[in-house]
């Protein structure tokens, strides 16, 4: 064996995709990320660090929900009509309360404190202006359209927790709460490095056995999509120093190092075995397809990935492991959820023994369930097949022939919404 190579023997022998899962948030909950407060602006996609309790009531005082006139309930008509004076009239954020007597009403809009004396409103619609007064018919309800304080969220409730990812709603909470900065993991700090010789950009004219490089980007998307700007991309060679040299700076500096390439068992891939020689090498091959090469390790502390170079592999073992392991360093909730399933659409016979991952188009029928349909370019090289796919379907580890309509575990792809 040429010096540098590690033979799979040297390694664990290989795990399925579940170990190789639990592995990696093993590793990750060992190393999660500080925290930092964050301006709202600035936090959507970004993972609360710690839970949220209400030291408010929302609302914070009892509202009208509707725009129309608050009075005493105990005042309504039960049949016939009924006058009311209005009195005064109270908009959305008025500054003081307003009192009325008996047989009067407030005029009242959307979002405006419920004066004290009111516990009702009638909608405009419901009333006929007659005058300084309004006429009421019988049929109205007691109570009705109003916005009890605390009715969203109480004080003391705690209404978002440690762990969750800050959707616009949830920002919407935060805000709600009186939070204009949010306490919030860190950012992981990541390297990302494309190997290969006959890699050139996509904008250089192509040479004897060269391909433009695709990897660079698509992951570079898949992180950004995750809110996370890798550091600059470089492009290494296959070449063993300088690849050494690549690996350890990047790995001093970051939290989470990511290849893509070199990591097979050819003559050029020399990840396994610099991984190995210049920290450890947690696991390397799962029984999966497409993506069986990957590797995970660590090199001083920093977590490394080492992604198969085919475009499909790298896009599906990224989003079956580095992507929970983002998610879990920042202490997301989601990275431990259980899988998405839907229906596969057409049969599917399944020789081989290792786990799958097929490319497929997501459809919700009518009948109310989501159906799977593979798509046609299932090659591990063909990046048409993933740039059509909405998820991956997951077929499990064994051979199967599986039926139209078999209920099977997907991966969602990012943009399917
Ligand atoms: P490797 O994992 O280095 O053995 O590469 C497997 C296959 O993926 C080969 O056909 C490579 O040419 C191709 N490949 C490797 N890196 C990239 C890349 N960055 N972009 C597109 N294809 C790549
Ligand atoms: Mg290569």
């Amino acid at each position: 064996m040429p010096p540098g190579h590690a033979s799979e023997a040297e390694f664990e022998s290989r795990l399925s995709v579940e170990q190789a899962r639990t592995r990696v948030l093993a590793l990750c909950a060992e190393r999660r990320l500080a925290s930092e407060s964050v301006a709202l602006d600035h936090a959507l996609g970004r993972v609360l660090a710690v839970d949220l309790v209400a030291t408010h009531d929302q609302p914070p005082f009892a509202n009208s929900a509707m725009d129309g006139f608050a009075l005493r309930g105990a005042e309504l008509p039960r049949e016939g009509e009924r006058r009311f004076r209005v009195a005064a009239q109270m908009f959305a954020g008025a500054p003081v309360d307003i009192g009325f007597g008996p047989g009067e009403c407030v005029r009242i809009t959307t979002g405006a404190p419920l004066p004290r004396d009111a516990d009702t409103v009638v909608i405009k619609e419901n009333v006929r202006l007659d005058g300084d007064a309004i006429v009421v018919g019988a049929g109205e309800r007691v109570g009705a359209n109003v916005r009890p304080a605390g009715e969203d969220i109480r004080a003391g409730e705690q209404a978002l927790c440690a762990g969750d990812a800050l959707t616009p709603a949830r920002l919407g909470v935060l805000a709600a709460c009186g939070h204009a900065h949010a306490q919030v993991a860190r950012r992981p700090r990541v390297a990302l490095f494309v190997t290969g010789d006959e890699l050139v950009p996509p904008d250089q004219a192509l040479g004897y056995g060269q391909i433009h490089d695709s990897n660079r980007y698509s992951l570079g998307g898949m992180l950004r999509g995750l809110g996370i700007e890798p550091e600059p991309v470089a492009h290494l060679r296959d070449d063993k120093e300088a690849l050494r040299v690549a690996l350890l700076e990047a790995a001093r500096r970051c939290d989470l190092v990511i290849s893509s390439g070199g990591v097979s068992a050819g003559e050029a891939d020399y990840l396994p075995g610099l991984v190995a020689e210049v920290g450890r090498v947690h696991f390397w091959k799962v029984r999966m397809k497409p993506g069986m090469p990957i590797l995970c390790g660590e090199i001083e502390g920093a977590l490394v990935f080492a992604l198969p170079g085919n475009p499909v592999s790298t896009l599906a073992t990224f989003q079956l492991f580095v992507r929970p392991a983002l998610l879990a360093l920042q202490g997301s909730n989601e990275a431990g959820l259980p899988p998405r399933k839907a229906r596969l659409a057409m049969p599917h016979m399944k020789r081989h023994e290792r786990a799958e991952y097929l490319r497929a188009r997501l459809e919700w029928r009518d009948d109310g369930a989501c159906w799977a349909t593979p798509l046609e370019k299932q090659g591990s090289g063909m990046l048409r097949g993933m740039a059509d796919a909405d998820a991956l379907v997951a077929l499990p580890e064994g051979a199967c022939a599986l039926e139209a309509g078999a209920v099977v575990d997907i991966v969602p792809l990012p943009g399917l919404c």
